[in-house]
């Protein structure tokens, strides 16, 4: 790295607000793909004007600059894979304002997003999107990522709740984009293509989002199925009697085993499949749509399905669903994780398709996801020290892609591409708009300094 470019920036954050010793950038060298790049430094700004000078600095020394929420991202995105220097906008972290007359709040990219959701839920709204990372990733990531959560198969993604945001260019302008108003066509629509773009065309660094009426209660199921197969099915049944929960996952017996081996909870180990269903509105229509949905589940297959009946029956049910990533990370840090995306009817048969993929290649394969909107989670439990291995499930890995796109699908629903899933992307989107991209992160970033390695771009 130049060596004019590290004091500069050091004068632009305060000497405090910027780590150099390795032992200290270490910390900030992972995410939870559990790969490791070492950044040359690391800078925690305050506020834009800081960023702005940041990218400027960086843009004409032609240093890589790399945006980092909190880190927990699946794909390597906020990974200096080509060194530089970090941007740790967890500093940044004020709700500049909840606006209820409006139904729209303002942040800083580094508020934690389940922090904001407590915040708006004090005056009765709502911000829907819920990782299950919500309790420590960021605003700022989510946006990046346009991540997704259980609730989206009711309320959406990220994407549908940004209205407009600001953004340093790499080149160090400022830009603001959307609008203030719950809709407003002026112009192209800048806001979606940021959000998503994984740190690679620009930094956020304040987003408006917009709100909507808390509902007023909500009731959480659990079903058990000694079938996975009436499990998948059922997912397509539940939609199909057109209801839509607000959330409706699904656990297989790997998972299932898994989380019972951490926390000790009781799950039944013996069955093949769970689905964790919850629906929200008033309680009338809640109450009959979980009497429904329990038919449902009895009709098509399963053994008991347990109502929630108060706040902490509720958590104790959602307790195995939140559990799974960390369970999944204890036992093996070095899993392979995708996030295929499959039209709902197509869930049985990609499940299915997937187990035998996994069996070809001799791979233990967990799975678990947000099946209500066709998102699951495939993860292949692999030892990284075994090449041969490694290779099988590389192989493994690109069948289940191709699967996924026959049944109409995407490789990935939620988590992004960043360095994991790079060498896949043109398998989906094709040499035509891989090469626009290209042309659109040129544009925007002639000196390539902004998340450089990610999204397959060169
Ligand atoms: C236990 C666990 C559960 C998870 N569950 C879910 C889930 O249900 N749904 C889901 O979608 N994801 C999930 N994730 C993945 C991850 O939490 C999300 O992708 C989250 O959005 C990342 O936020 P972050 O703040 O950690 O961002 P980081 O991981 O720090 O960054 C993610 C990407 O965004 C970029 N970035 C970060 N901040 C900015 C910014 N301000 N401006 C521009 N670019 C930026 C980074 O460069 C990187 O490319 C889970 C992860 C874990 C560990």
């Amino acid at each position: 790295m130049n060596k004019d470019a590290l004091p500069e920036i050091a004068a632009i954050v305060g000497k405090d607000s910027i780590l150099t010793a390795k032992e200290d950038c270490m910390c900030y060298s992972y995410d939870a793909t559990n790969q490791k790049f070492l950044p040359e430094a690391v800078a925690f700004p305050l506020t834009t004007q800081q960023i702005a000078r940041i990218m400027d600095c960086a843009n004409r020394h032609k240093i890589p600059v790399i945006p980092r929420g909190a880190g927990s991202g699946f794909v390597g995105g906020s990974l200096p894979v080509e060194g530089g220097i970090v941007l740790a906008l967890t500093r940044m972290n004020r709700i500049v304002n909840i606006e209820p007359a409006n139904l729209t709040a303002t942040v800083e990219p580094g508020v934690v997003t389940g922090d904001f959701q407590q915040e708006v839920e004090k005056v009765g709204l709502f911000y829907p999107p819920d990782p299950a990372s919500l309790k420590f990733s960021t605003m700022g990531g989510n946006a990046a990522v346009c991540a997704g959560g259980p609730r989206c198969v009711k309320y959406g993604v990220t994407k549908n709740y940004i209205l407009g945001l600001e953004v340093v260019l790499p080149t160090g302008e400022i830009i603001r984009t959307g609008v203030q108003t719950l809709k407003g066509v002026a112009g192209y629509d800048l806001t979606s293509l940021f959000v998503g773009s994984e740190g690679t065309l620009g930094i956020i660094t304040e987003i408006r989002v917009k709100l909507i009426p808390l509902p007023p209660a909500k009731k959480c199921m659990l079903a058990i199925f000694p079938r996975i197969d009436d499990a998948t099915v059922t997912v397509s049944a539940i939609i199909q009697a057109r209801i839509t929960p607000s959330t409706l996952e699904f656990i297989d017996q790997a998972a299932i085993r898994c989380v019972e081996d951490y926390l000790k909870i009781g799950l039944p180990t013996d069955a093949e499949a769970l689905l964790l269903i919850e629906v929200d509105g008033d309680t009338e229509t809640i109450t009959k749509q979980s009497e429904h949905i329990k038919e449902i589940c009895l009709q098509q297959g399963a053994r008991e399905v347990t109502i929630a009946h108060s706040k902490e029956e509720e958590e104790q049910l959602w307790k195995a669903r939140r559990s799974i990533s960390p369970a999944l990370l204890r036992l093996n840090p070095h899993k392979i994780n995708e996030d295929i995306n499959v039209p709902i009817s197509q869930i049985p048969e990609i499940v299915r398709r997937i187990t035998k993929i996994a069996q070809k290649y001799q791979l233990i394969n967990v799975n678990f996801g947000h099946a209500g909107d066709g998102n699951i989670h495939t993860n292949l439990m692999i030892n990284k020290d075994n090449p041969e291995e490694l290779k099988r499930a590389d192989q493994a890995v690109r069948e289940i892609f191709e699967a996924t796109l026959e049944r109409g699908g995407t490789i990935s629903g939620e988590h992004g591409i960043g360095i994991t899933k790079a060498p896949y992307l043109e398998m989906e989107i094709g040499a035509q708009n891989q090469a626009f991209m290209e042309r659109i992160k040129n544009l925007l970033d002639p000196n390539r300094i902004l998340n450089p390695g990610k999204l397959s771009l060169t």
